[in-house]
């Protein structure tokens, strides 16, 4: 599934708000309970007002919604790239990742150490960034001589690996995450199998103290403030919050909720900006049996999301049956909807829209 890791420095809120994620009714929502894959692995619903209409509809017995993983990646401190703490673990646990997440401290608690004895965000995003950065410079360097070699004696695509790596360490070496990069749009896939840490899409979560989990504080608003300048994701949440409302269900949430000033579970903003920066998006099977949601990447075609159901379904693939979701419900359901002639036939080369409720037609 895809990943995105939750990272920040020691005492910031990122086990209370891991912790959060997997307790909460979302995480548990499918038919089968949160499962640990791994001790710091969540696997979490992601909530689906849609799937709960669609369902309704078509008299679906179950709701299965679509997933993500969260990993709590635990160990940075500074010289973490230098083998510090749990440094090259963590290094590797990033790796992994498809996007990565940055609990940043922005709630005063004097009982609470900071590993730097104050609460300044975006010094702390700066100390996590840097050892990322380092860990990609290390490794380019690594690279580059033996690519050098190759290149000399003629080898075309070493040549071209070693013209990014330059744009790559020049960015590094000016002390910029490497996503800040200006990359030719024919590169684009050459760039990603650089694999590079700081090019991953990166989320900022400005932790707030329990008070201000509604409005956002000071710290906060400098958070904000930098994501907009980077052009990168951000959300304000309270990890302690969110780790009391994850234990509360319906009405009692709600109650809760409104009596902070909350009007969506801190949570569920998370996992829908993670999910939309991994580039995710959801298309929905409805009949009797199941209303499920499934994931699929921005631009995929017919063929390539019917393969996320079953291998087969994409190898045979003939045709997609396609209602828009907003379609269906208007409609009132799959018979009328296609009565109404909202049914449409898309081939190979129909690029699959978030919403669209689809039944594949394939040869087996
Ligand atoms: P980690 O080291 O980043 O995983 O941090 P933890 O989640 O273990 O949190 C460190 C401490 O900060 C714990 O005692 C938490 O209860 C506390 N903490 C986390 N979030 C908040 C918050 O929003 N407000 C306050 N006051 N304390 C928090």
């Amino acid at each position: 599934g895809f990943k995105c890791g939750i990272v920040g420095l020691p005492n910031v809120g990122k086990s209370t708000l891991f912790n959060a994620l997997t307790q909460t009714a979302a995480a548990q929502a499918a038919n089968y309970p949160f499962c640990t894959i791994e001790p710091n692995v969540g696997d979490v619903a992601v909530p689906e007002p849609r799937l709960a209409k669609l369902a309704e509809i078509a008299g679906s017995k179950e709701i299965l919604p679509a997933r993500m993983n969260f990993v709590d990646i635990a160990g940075l401190v500074e010289g973490a790239s230098k083998g510090e703490g749990l440094g090259n673990q963590f290094l590797a646990t990033i790796r992994e990742t498809d996007a990565i997440a940055y609990v940043l401290r922005c709630f005063d608690d004097d009982d609470i150490t900071h590993v730097n004895n104050r609460i300044d965000p975006l010094a702390d995003l700066e100390t996590v960034e840097t050892e990322l950065m380092l860990a990609d410079l290390e490794s380019l360097e690594k690279r580059k001589s033996g690519l050098e070699k190759k290149a000399k004696s003629g080898d075309k695509e070493a040549k071209a690996t070693l013209v990014l790596i330059d744009i790559a360490l020049a960015q590094l070496n000016d002390g910029k995450p490497a996503r800040f990069a200006d990359v030719p749009k024919d590169d684009r896939k050459a760039w990603r199998n650089l694999q590079l840490l700081t090019t991953k899409p990166v989320l900022f979560i400005a932790n707030v103290d329990e008070g201000s989990a509604g409005t956002g504080n000071a710290y906060s608003e400098i958070v904000m403030k930098r994501a907009e300048e980077e052009g990168a994701e951000a959300v304000v949440i309270s990890a302690k919050i969110e780790s009391e409302l994850a234990l509360l269900e319906n009405e009692e949430r709600d109650e809760y909720m409104e009596a902070i000033g909350l009007e969506e579970p801190g949570l569920d903003r998370l996992i829908h900006t993670g999910y939309s920066l991994l580039g995710l998006q959801t298309y929905f099977t409805a009949g009797p049996k199941e209303a499920r949601a499934w994931t699929i990447r921005e631009g995929w075609t017919a063929p390539q999301a019917a393969g996320v159901i079953h291998g087969d379904f994409e190898k045979g693939f003939i045709r997609a049956e396609t209602i828009a979701y907003d379609d269906y419900v208007a409609c009132g359901g799959e018979a009328p909807a296609k009565e109404a002639g909202k049914m449409r036939a898309e081939g190979k080369e129909y690029i699959v829209k978030d919403g669209d409720v689809l039944h594949f037609r394939f040869n087996v």
